[in-house]
């Protein structure tokens, strides 16, 4: 049998290597702080809305940890909680008030949503430039037809974090396991604008331990613990498990079995993986985007001064 090992890790490459993401997150946020800093002193503090109708405890918490990342960063994090009997309507308002306060660069929809609410109708409903999280419909196709938006930060933290560790795409063979919005369909489009060779698995996949061991690059995104086993990967394969579950003990587990280790070329973790660095691309993202934001206001105050 051929085997085929795609790039190693940058810090020195070996057989099962953790590829941590708490370093990388640390990076983003102290440059998106410093970013932060210089647009705050020239007027324009960077503002993040988070629009919640859920009182789900993994949705809190998360919402938390953002909330305390963007105070770090010197960027406000606005939460609007409207309540779990929130309804379509009254979301989309604050959605579409959120999109036309000037002072807010960044708005998040935070799911799960009430029932009767459709998260990409919602989403519809935010301003292109402060969807940060690349949630809209809008946002996505642009993705997907290569123009400029701002991609999913979950699926953003992928490939900062293959690029972090030094891992090649051009002509690799990646498989992604999950169609998501939120993180299969995006992750697949941006490894293929990477001129990576791009298969997608899911739940009607007939033998996905047949696919996914032709993968150098193996993305994992369903959120089943164990799915993805030492069978389902090929000798020296790079792993990224976007998986987050939660355990009865309270801990937080992925998709993947930490028995690939032994074979993969490199995992991510879970905890410590693709999460923080998605964290950290959110405040990344809104102080990219309070910054075109100036740039606006500049050149209106250029031409209606000229
Ligand atoms: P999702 O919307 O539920 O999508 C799960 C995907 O997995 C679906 O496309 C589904 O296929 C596929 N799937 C389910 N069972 C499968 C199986 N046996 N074999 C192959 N594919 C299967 O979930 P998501 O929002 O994408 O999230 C996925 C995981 O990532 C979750 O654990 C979530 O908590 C985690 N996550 C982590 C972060 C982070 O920052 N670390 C961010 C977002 C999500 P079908 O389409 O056919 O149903």
């Amino acid at each position: 049998m051929t085997t085929l090992h795609p790039t190693p890790p940058r810090a020195p490459g070996r057989a099962g290597a953790e590829l941590g993401g708490t370093g990388l997150a640390r990076t983003i946020r102290v440059r998106a702080a410093a970013n932060a800093a210089e647009l705050a002193e020239a007027g324009v503090p960077p503002q993040l809305a988070v629009v919640v109708a859920t009182e789900d405890e993994a949705s809190a918490w998360y919402v938390r940890s953002i909330a305390k990342a963007a105070a770090k960063a010197g960027i406000e994090c606005r939460v609007e909680d409207l309540g779990p009997a929130a309804g379509p309507e009254r979301i989309r308002a604050t959605l579409e008030e959120l999109s036309a306060d000037e002072a807010v660069h960044g708005i998040i929809l935070q799911t799960p949503l009430p029932a009767g609410a459709d998260f990409e109708d919602l989403t519809a409903a935010i301003a292109p430039d402060k969807d940060v999280d690349g949630a809209s419909p809008l946002s996505l196709g642009r993705l997907a037809a290569g123009l400029p938006a701002h991609p999913p930060a979950t699926a953003a933290a992928v490939l900062e974090l293959l690029d972090h560790h030094g891992v090649e795409l051009v002509g690799r063979t990646c498989v992604v396991v999950g169609r998501s919005n939120v993180v299969g369909k995006p992750v697949a489009q941006l490894l293929l604008q990477r001129d990576a060779t791009v298969t997608i698995c899911h739940r009607h996949t007939a033998d996905l331990a047949a696919v996914t061991p032709t993968a150098d690059v193996l993305v994992v995104a369903v959120g089943k613990p164990g799915l993805i086993t030492a069978e389902h990967v090929r000798e020296g394969a790079i792993v990224i498990d976007v998986g987050t579950n939660p355990t009865s003990g309270g801990e937080l587990v992925g998709d993947v079995e930490l028995s690939v280790l032994a074979r993969a070329g490199g995992l991510t973790p879970v905890p410590g993986g693709v999460g923080p660095v998605t964290t950290a691309l959110l405040l990344r993202h809104t102080v990219q985007a309070a910054m075109r934001s100036a740039h606006r206001a500049w050149l209106r105050n250029q031409r209606d001064s000229g």
